[in-house]
């Protein structure tokens, strides 16, 4: 048999940045002057968040997104962030709001109060009890998508592999990746099932999967030999290993032992260069629609 045929993150991700690109040039036509605007707040410093925000301010530049970095010490209070927030949450030239996480603070904060600060019509993450409420009713026309569970999405559609009917498994079930794919997966009419931490047998569960969509955080967790022959795998993780061949000594691999899950997939994400990417072009693609909404509301001519 042939090898997965390798979905790539980096090519549908230039694909959709470069067709936002010219929703924005075609916006700022009809509104002169007008620029979708995007708030990342971050509390602290932390390396990681660093590289993932600058890769945000990179995309959103490219596309003619107006994005500020608005930046909190460590020291900052729980307060201090919901103010930043509030501030965001009234300026009408922020379309699209998000704080980055995990927050990086010395204070004590509630990651729901601060997530649940933010307007859910400015949500971009979706992250807001609201957002989340309506996608796990399948109110999917009405509420903004978690970045990582549309992009994985936007894969799966990729692959030409039809979702209705189909057995989905999702690996992991966490506010940002395992709940919302579960949910997408749900609402496009696949038979789903959640695994995480508890379940008892892994291997027996995937191997149901004609779609598997992980996002576990535990370097090379699924084997190839227990996928089914032919199935669509979607690796979210992002787990550093220990390399001694690399220069820096580390390397990034994904939750799927990738050499052997190739010889069984009939699609594959790698990582990197799989659902990373996208996970920042979704993020321009809700903030783009959500100026679109904006001008709508406000701006009729
Ligand atoms: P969390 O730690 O919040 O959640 C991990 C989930 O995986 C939990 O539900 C946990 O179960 C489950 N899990 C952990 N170990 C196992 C196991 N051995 N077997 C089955 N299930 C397991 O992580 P996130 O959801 O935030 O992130 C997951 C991965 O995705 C990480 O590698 C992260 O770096 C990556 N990520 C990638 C993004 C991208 O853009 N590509 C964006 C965001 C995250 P339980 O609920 O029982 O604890």
């Amino acid at each position: 048999r042939t090898v997965a045929t390798v979905v790539s993150g980096n090519k549908v991700s230039k694909l959709v940045r470069e067709r936002l690109k010219k929703d924005v040039e075609e916006m700022r036509v009809q509104f002169p002057g007008f620029r979708p605007g995007l708030v990342v707040l971050q509390v602290g410093d932390r390396a990681d968040s660093n590289l993932y925000i600058s890769m945000k301010l990179k995309a959103a530049a490219e596309i003619g997104i107006n994005a500020t970095h608005v930046r909190l010490p460590t020291t900052a209070t729980e307060d201090e962030v919901l103010r930043c927030i509030v501030t965001a949450n009234e300026n009408p030239e922020v379309h699209g709001l998000i704080v980055q996480l995990p927050l990086d603070s010395v204070n004590p904060m509630d990651p729901e109060k601060v997530a649940n600060t933010v307007a859910p019509e400015k949500d971009v993450d979706g992250l807001t009890s609201i957002n989340a409420g309506k996608l796990s009713r399948g109110n999917l026309g009405d509420c903004f998508i978690p970045c990582t569970a549309s992009g994985c999405m936007e894969l799966i559609r990729q692959t030409g592999t039809s979702v209705a009917g189909k057995n989905a498994v999702v690996i992991g079930r966490s506010k940002i990746v395992g709940g919302p794919v579960y949910d997408m997966l749900l609402w496009n009419h696949a038979t789903v099932t959640s695994c995480h931490s508890k379940t008892t047998d892994l291997a027996a569960q995937v191997g149901r999967a004609d779609i598997l969509v992980i996002g576990a955080g535990r370097a090379g967790l699924v084997k190839g030999e227990w996928l089914k022959e032919g199935a669509a795998v979607i690796d979210c993780g992002i787990n550093h290993i220990t390399d001694k061949s690399k220069a820096s000594g580390v390397r990034v691999v994904g939750d799927v032992h990738y050499p052997s899950a190739q010889q069984r997939a009939g699609f594959i994400t790698s990582v990197p260069g799989g659902v990373g990417p996208m996970t920042v072009a979704m993020l321009m693609e809700n903030t783009v629609q959500s100026a679109k909404h904006f001008l709508k509301t406000y701006r009729q001519r």
